[in-house]
């Protein structure tokens, strides 16, 4: 491709919004342009990259036994009332009504579609397993777009669907997803970990999450370098507290005026925060109730944990205000799981094991003291605690660590959650309906190509791998207009182009510097700079990803180029 001809669009500087660097960078690269929040349009060398990335992600489902298919975006309201989501989903869910008064959703996933699409056309149980797949764009009316293409309300996502016969068999197609998906992030190039993670909205037990390794990551990962145990904060487990062994006191109210934290209250008592709970009460409207989380005072309320625990949606538990607080006979700052009604009382296992804890007592500037579990306060005990670092590992008791990433991919375990419900069976020997067992699966492409950058660029811009670059190479002379330059540029560019390297050739009458801070920044691999040396047949190799230069002949730098991309 000669540069002259292609809609190159690079940027001094990025719109203010852009936060992070792989964010700056798209938009500095011209790879990507902003509409409205969360959503993109893919300009040339973006597109080639996201091309790039769908066919490694195709050549590995299709190895892995997948078959391809495109379905709608749109998807009628009766297929989300089938499963139940319609009224579980939220407000992410992008409704709307057409003409006729019939209403839709852009999908956000496709469970449903899937289950309706095997349930209608796999017609013998010989055909099972099967294993469908897409690659897609996704609707999400996210609360916070941000970061780009990393959490957009449009965005780009290969989501594949599994059904099986049994157990076991859902067993063999998600470690072949598991292994898959490995692959694929493999050959893409990211650091990543695997992790377990919570099922969410999607529903079933049991998933995986890949999680590119990354700074500026939301997700946080609690991880054992020992054992090897790794878990999205949401899902992440500690080792069960060990019971005190001190005897238990006389319960006392005490008056603790306006002492309301933590850190007041415990610092006023001159106890520690590991002997006080915090008790939080939520209103969960999935169930049109009041819920208290109880857990130990220097620690964090696991929302997704709470959510499980009492059979609600994370889009439907809200912190309850004070003037509800005061509804249910408590007041804000001293809310305590004793002598309080109109709640479920939620407490986790670790305040079970304190003794003599210190907790609200339900009424303005009191607390009790030497409160212990069973013999003064009871609720239904469970894990409610957000994991950190140092705590100890579920599996072989060491300190754990924390870093953070990027989820780049997610699988379920979904069993019969959909199929059930939606009657998508198989009839067995027996002449039975059974339904089919499935797991679901899924990438975010588009995030993935974001996360590429963010683990891969330096301050000048981009450095792609050369299986996912726009272009693997790039030839620059240094002054088009100069007969030796000219040639030899145009030389090389034809002995790349016979041997099929995605070569661009810089034709463009611009200043070298101008011309090698678009390439840096846009990423190519490989820069090959013909200059002063051209009528000697001497050009100069720039290697992106280590900057080195080195001077060669056009031939060697050809052979350079075209091994590279072979060994890819
Ligand atoms: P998140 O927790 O980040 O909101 P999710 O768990 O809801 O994501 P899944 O339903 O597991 O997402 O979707 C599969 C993959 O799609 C995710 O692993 C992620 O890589 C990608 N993805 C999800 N939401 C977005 C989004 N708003 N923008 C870009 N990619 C997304
Ligand atoms: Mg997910």
């Amino acid at each position: 491709m000669r540069a002259s001809k292609m809609l190159i669009s690079t940027l001094k500087e990025a719109p203010n919004e852009a936060k992070i660097a792989s964010h700056v960078l798209l938009l500095r690269a011209g790879m990507i342009k902003n509409e409205v929040a969360g959503v993109y349009n893919y300009l040339p060398l973006g597109l080639r990259v996201l091309n790039k990335i769908e066919n490694i992600i195709r050549e590995e489902m299709d190895e892995a036994g997948g078959i391809e298919i495109l379905c709608s975006a749109l998807q009628p309201k009766e297929l989300w009332e089938e499963s139940g989501r319609w009224s579980k989903y939220g407000p992410e869910l992008m409704r709307f009504t057409d003409r006729h008064e019939r209403e839709f959703c852009l999908g956000p996933t496709h469970e449903e579609v899937f289950t309706s699409m095997a349930r209608d056309l796999i017609k013998s149980a010989k055909s099972l397993p099967m294993n469908l797949y897409q690659i897609q764009t996704k609707y999400r009316d996210e609360v916070r777009p941000r970061f780009g293409l990393m959490r957009g309300r449009e965005f780009v996502m290969q989501d594949a669907y599994t059904f099986d016969k049994n157990p076991e068999g859902l067993e063999a197609s998600y470690k072949n997803m598991y292994d898959t998906y490995s692959r694929i992030f493999t050959r893409l190039g990211l650091h990543y970990q695997i992790v377990l993670a919570d099922t969410g909205n999607i529903g079933g037990n049991g998933s995986h999450q890949f999680m590119a390794i990354s700074d500026i990551g939301e997700s946080a990962i609690v991880y054992c370098s020992e054992c090897g145990y790794a878990a999205d904060v949401e899902k992440a487990e500690v080792q069960k507290a060990v019971e005190s062994t001190a005897d238990l006191k006389a319960l006392e109210k005490v008056n603790t005026p306006n002492q309301r934290t933590i850190e007041e209250i415990s610092s006023f008592l001159g106890v520690d925060p590991k002997n006080t709970a915090k008790s939080i009460i939520y209103h969960d409207y999935v169930n049109n109730k009041f819920v208290m989380a109880v857990v130990r005072g220097d620690r964090e309320v696991n929302e997704i944990k709470l959510v499980n625990a009492c059979s609600s949606n994370e889009n439907y538990l809200e912190l309850a205000t004070p003037e509800e607080i005061i509804s249910l006979g408590s007041i804000h700052g001293f809310c305590g799981p004793k002598g309080i009604n109109g709640v479920d009382i939620y407490i986790d296992d670790e305040v079970l094991a304190m003794h003599n804890v210190v907790i609200g007592a339900n009424e303005k500037d009191y607390h009790y003291v030497n409160a212990n579990f069973g013999r003064d306060f009871n609720g239904t005990v469970c894990d409610l605690k957000t994991a950190v670092e140092g705590d100890l590992c579920p599996c072989c008791g060491k300190p754990m660590k924390q870093h953070r990433g990027i989820e780049v991919g997610q699988i379920f375990k979904l069993q019969t959650k959909y199929s059930e419900p939606m009657k998508c069976y198989y009839v067995d020997e027996n002449g039975k309906n059974v339904p089919m067992v499935m797991g679901c699966y899924g990438i975010g492409v588009t995030r993935t190509l974001q996360s590429i950058v963010e683990q891969y660029h330096d301050d000048f811009g981009i450095k792609w791998p050369l299986n996912v670059a726009p272009y693997h190479a790039v030839v620059v002379p240094i002054n088009y207009n100069d007969e030796a330059q000219r040639a030899m540029a145009e030389k090389l560019y034809a002995i790349l182009r016979e041997n099929k390297i995605e070569v661009i050739l810089d034709d463009r009458n611009a200043k070298p510097g101008f011309k090698f801070k678009d390439w840096e920044l846009i990423g190519i691999p490989y820069m090959v700079v013909c200059g002063k040396k051209a009528s000697e047949g001497i050009c100069e190799f720039k290697d992106r990803a280590t900057l080195e230069k080195v001077e060669m002949t056009i031939e060697e730098a050809a052979n350079k180029i075209i091994e590279a991309v072979r060994s890819i």
